[in-house]
């Protein structure tokens, strides 16, 4: 048999209200124009993250009863510890309530009173990783390399850190440069993965250099993944022992367990120096939590425990892998501008290619997230000059790229939401001319893509 299904049956489902297209035009008014305004109920397929919005398995959801609560010592941490160590076997297994608390603490640690004139490179920054360092001082640099800065380039790993360039920062920064960090799988640039060659090459500079290397794992499974179909050498490799090999070469990670893990909240900081491990305690404590529950609690740490196992089984990844494939050579065989090859966990469009009647700073990500919106009740999130066009001195600058985002929760929706999803991008796709950019009417200081008013350009303002 040759068809890939969802390897999983449904026991208990969520209704989806639908809506008509005259009742979104009206609530897609009512939220100005910007999709984090809309009721999650006024939305028929969310695809606005992939983050905390899993489907937990009734494996996970058995282990909420199993949570033991006590405040020190409680053997759902050992439990979750131990599926940690597993498949990540460091020595300190710190627990945060999500991903950007472990980023934190680590923060605190290596800024120590000051983080001015200290520099973390990484293939790309995640949006809070990067606050974060950048919170404290320190320069957050991108050297990912040049491939994965092309929408339209096919390459296996277009995730990879250049190692050239940080052979060069390293050669020149050295005593600036507390850490190294990759992210696996590369959110920030579309879902692509590292290759393991790259991870070992970027510890072999690590090493050459004495810095140690973290990797920022929201997505490490299905990095891993990639890594066994694309990568000579390892097509025989269990997921399992592909992913000990990776953080072999790591001393540390920080982990959203809203993601990889199939879990709703959790995540962790792991690592292998002592020094480091008791400053991340002592902050842990004050900030998140007593060191065996941090900022969960054992039920938490039980369903986390319990994903660690599910996520790298191959038949998941498989059809994950694939059910976001499958979307993505739908939308290119209808001429759609897709970021190729597909990413981890989520589509993009390149709305700037699809819509190049709309100017960059009239939005073209947004005006098709809207109308995504409208047609079909899909919400996706723009990635482009609408979040990033505001410049720090208030002007407006066009971002590298107008994307939309159709980002894919875990074991959620079925292929034939897939067919839907590309059938409404069929449809806008026909009329992309009538399509009209926006302009913000309200906005924040900063992070304004949240909460930014904006209206359709050629349109009466309501009274
Ligand atoms: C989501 C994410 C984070 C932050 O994790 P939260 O659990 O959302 O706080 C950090 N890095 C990457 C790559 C992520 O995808």
């Amino acid at each position: 048999m040759k068809t890939i299904i969802e390897p999983f049956r449904i026991k208990s489902v969520e209704p989806i209200r639908m809506t008509t297209v005259e009742e979104r035009e009206q609530l897609i008014r009512a939220a100005d124009y910007n999709v984090f305004s809309l009721k999650s109920e006024d939305v028929i397929i969310d695809l606005l993250t992939d983050s905390g919005t899993s489907a937990m398995s009734a494996g996970q959801w058995s282990m909420l009863m199993r949570g033991d609560e006590s405040y020190a010592g409680s053997p759902s941490f050992y439990r979750f510890e131990e599926a940690v160590r597993e498949l990540m076997p460091f020595k300190h297994i710190i627990p945060t309530h999500q991903g950007r608390a472990a980023e934190h603490i680590l923060t605190a640690i290596v800024a120590g009173d000051s983080g001015h004139g200290k520099i973390i490179p990484n293939n790309t920054h995640f949006d809070t990783t990067r606050a974060n360092f950048e919170n404290a001082g320190i320069t957050a640099l991108d050297l990912v390399v040049e491939e994965g800065l092309d929408p339209a380039f096919e390459h296996p790993f277009k995730g990879n850190m250049d190692l050239q360039r940080l052979e060069q920062l390293l050669e020149k920064e050295a005593d600036n440069i507390p850490l190294v960090e990759l992210t696996i799988t590369n959110n920030a640039g579309g879902g692509q993965p590292v290759s393991m060659e790259n991870i070992r090459e970027t510890k072999a500079l690590c090493e050459r250099y004495g810095k140690p290397l973290y990797i920022d794992s929201a997505r490490f499974a299905e990095n891993a993944y990639f890594i066994k179909r694309r990568e000579p050498g390892y097509q025989d490799s269990s997921i399992p022992d592909i992913v000990r090999e990776m953080y072999s070469y790591a001393d540390g990670m920080t982990m959203s367990g809203k993601k990889d893990t199939f879990a709703n909240m959790g995540g962790w900081l792991a690592l292998n120096d002592d020094t480091w491990a008791e400053q991340a305690r002592t902050h842990l404590i004050m900030t998140e939590g007593f060191p065996t529950y941090g900022g969960m609690s054992g039920r938490d740490m039980e369903c986390l425990a319990a994903g660690l196992k599910e996520i790298v089984e191959e038949d998941y990844l498989h059809y994950r892998i694939r059910s976001i494939e499958y979307i993505n050579e739908k939308l290119d065989a209808l001429g759609v501008p897709v970021v190729k090859p597909a990413g981890g966990h989520a589509v993009f469009i390149d709305a700037r290619a699809m819509l190049p009647h709309i100017p960059p700073l009239q939005y073209p990500g947004q005006a098709l997230s809207v109308a995504m919106y409208v047609t079909g009740g899909i919400r996706a999130a723009e990635i482009g000059s609408f979040m990033f066009g505001r410049q720090p001195d208030g002007s407006e600058a066009p971002a590298g790229m107008d994307l939309v985002r159709l980002a894919m929760p875990r074991r959620v929706y079925t292929q034939s939401h897939g067919d839907y999803i590309v059938e409404c991008l069929e449809e806008i796709y026909g009329r992309r001319d009538e399509l009209k950019g926006l302009e913000i009417t309200w906005e924040p200081p900063s992070l304004r893509h949240f909460t930014a008013r904006l209206h359709p350009l050629g349109c009466a303002l309501a009274a």
